[in-house]
């Protein structure tokens, strides 16, 4: 027991040591539980992850486009959502992130639900009002919907979607929306991501009521464009397991600082 503990203690020096090195904050990777003293910081907290679209979206057009509630409106269930110009998916970059967030939050002790169960083909959905709804009837503390952008003319960067004060929908959790969507932007500039420039204000935050996602959530939501996709310098950290991997660690730790 004791060399096991020993071997965990050496470790974690070695991977605090690395975390030093590369001059981020402790709380910039949440794979290192022994910072707060417990293997389980966020044990008994719930966070609902939405990998924005599905991969087969494009094969059920009809499906995908008839009408479901969205706040006050009706919108299409889903879209296919964007891909990069080389043909990659945003419904897979969803996938691939969320997972990846997943797999961090997890490790700290949250219980993780994701509004989809595959990346396929074969696959539609689920439509926006559900994932709307996702949270509320887990009783979630936070719902993080991820997607990638696709904008022809804007340039590279992210940016994070939050819910405004709007009566009946979001009024109630549009100020923990807006206060986990500012920890996101910090933490996704902190690991050296650029800010879209071509959203409203250009300061990598939006409000928007448009959204069925985020109108129809009970528990604080925010929707991030991690980056976009019709950018070669996004496009290229989109593609790649260590670029996505830079997006999750920068989520899981606004979540975590959120959640603390
Ligand atoms: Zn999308």
């Amino acid at each position: 027991m004791k060399s096991v503990l020993g071997l965990f203690l050496a470790f974690a020096l070695v991977a605090g040591g690395a975390d030093a090195a590369s001059a981020e904050p402790w709380y910039a990777d949440p794979s290192h539980p022994e910072e707060e003293g417990s293997t389980a910081p966020l044990a008994g907290r719930i966070v609902v992850i939405d990998p924005g679209h599905q991969l087969g979206n494009s094969r059920f057009s009809g499906r995908i486009s008839r009408l479901v509630p969205a706040g006050g409106f009706r919108k299409p269930c889903n879209t296919t959502g964007t891909a990069t110009n080389g043909g990659f998916p945003e419904a897979t970059f969803n996938w691939k992130v969320a997972r990846q967030l997943q797999r961090r939050l997890e490790n700290r002790g949250a219980h993780v639900v994701l509004t989809r169960d595959s990346n396929s083909r074969d696959e539609w959905g689920p439509c926006v009002n559900r994932r709307g709804r996702a949270g509320n009837r887990v009783g979630a503390d936070l719902k993080i919907s991820i997607h990638g952008d696709g904008s022809y003319a804007g340039g590279p960067g992210f940016h994070v979607i939050a819910p405004p004060n709007r009566r009946p929908w979001t009024h109630d959790i549009h100020r923990p929306s807006l206060r986990f969507a500012k920890l996101t932007r910090a933490r996704l500039r902190g690991v050296g991501l650029p800010v879209a420039h071509y959203t409203a204000g250009g300061d990598g935050l939006d409000i928007r009521s448009d959204l069925g996602t985020l109108n129809l959530s009970d528990v604080p939501t925010v929707m991030v464009e991690l980056g976009n996709m019709r950018s070669r310098a996004d496009a290229r950290r989109m593609t790649s397991r260590d670029g996505r991997a830079v997006y999750a660690r920068a989520l899981a730790a606004a979540a975590y600082r959120y959640l603390k």
